[in-house]
């Protein structure tokens, strides 16, 4: 059994509509009520426009909420930007920072995804920080570095195992079908862990997500691995169908 309990969340970046956002959700909270006390914690971060619809249908349910990204200031002339701070009113519990998508298309680098995972914890958010090598990274055999790299430049000053979480994606893996062997996963996630215990105090708590291609059929593997403690899911948390037997893995 786990060391920690696993935190299995959904991505469901820039899908999602009133419906069918709102039959998925209930479909994946009457789930999760049936099956009582899930051996996890369970996540969606829907579209910023959702998020109070959604937290109305999760209320009083085991499924959190979160966003997918926040400004890192409270308020002001930011136009188009969401804060934490709004987050956490619309009913958010968590918020994704720098995941590949907003560090590739927003060219959000490693000081501003701290600064935004400062802003989670600055409005009570729990910040799951994304990590993750591009393919050409890989070949060139600088997976290790770079990831140790991002996660000392991306953490949030104070960070602790109960405001932050960890999510390696490596970047080849998304949304591809392709995932690392659970011996490459666990090479990052043991570097990870290691990395962690030079920067925070109760390292060993925090939780490492994997992230990449993640579904049905391969979760059972991948949150074997040592020092997976759960998972970051896109396109197959869209359905509840798809993303329960994600949950079931723990
Ligand atoms: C993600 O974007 O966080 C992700 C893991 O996507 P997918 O599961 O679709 O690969």
């Amino acid at each position: 059994s786990k060391q920690r309990r696993p935190l299995i969340a959904g991505n469901w970046k820039m899908n999602g509509l009133s419906q069918p956002a709102a039959t998925e959700l209930g479909e994946l909270v009457r789930l999760s009520n049936e099956h009582a006390g899930p051996n996890c914690d369970i996540l969606i971060c829907p579209p910023a426009t959702l998020l109070r619809e959604m937290a109305t249908i999760a209320k009083g349910s085991a499924v959190s909420l979160g966003g997918q990204d926040c400004h890192a200031k409270e308020s002001g002339a930011h136009t188009g930007d969401i804060s934490a701070e709004m987050l956490k009113d619309a009913g958010g519990d968590y918020c994704i920072v720098g995941h590949s998508e907003r560090r590739a298309d927003h060219g959000e680098s490693s000081a501003v995804v701290k600064a935004k995972a400062e802003a989670a914890l600055r409005a009570g958010l729990v910040a799951i920080v994304c990590v993750g090598e591009t393919l050409a990274e890989r070949d060139a055999d600088k997976t290790l570095d770079l990831i140790s790299s991002q996660v000392r430049n991306s953490l949030p000053e104070g960070a602790t195992a109960t405001t932050t979480v960890i999510a390696y994606e490596p970047v080849w893996a998304i949304g591809t079908g392709k995932t690392p062997t659970p011996d490459d996963v666990a090479v990052v996630h043991a570097h990870i862990r290691k990395e962690l215990g030079s920067l925070i105090n109760d390292s060993d708590k925090m939780r490492l997500l994997y992230g990449g291609s993640v579904k049905g059929s391969n979760a059972a593997e991948l949150m074997a691995v040592a020092n997976v403690d759960g998972a970051l899911v896109g396109g197959a948390s869209l359905k509840a169908a798809d993303f329960w037997p994600i949950v079931e893995t723990c």
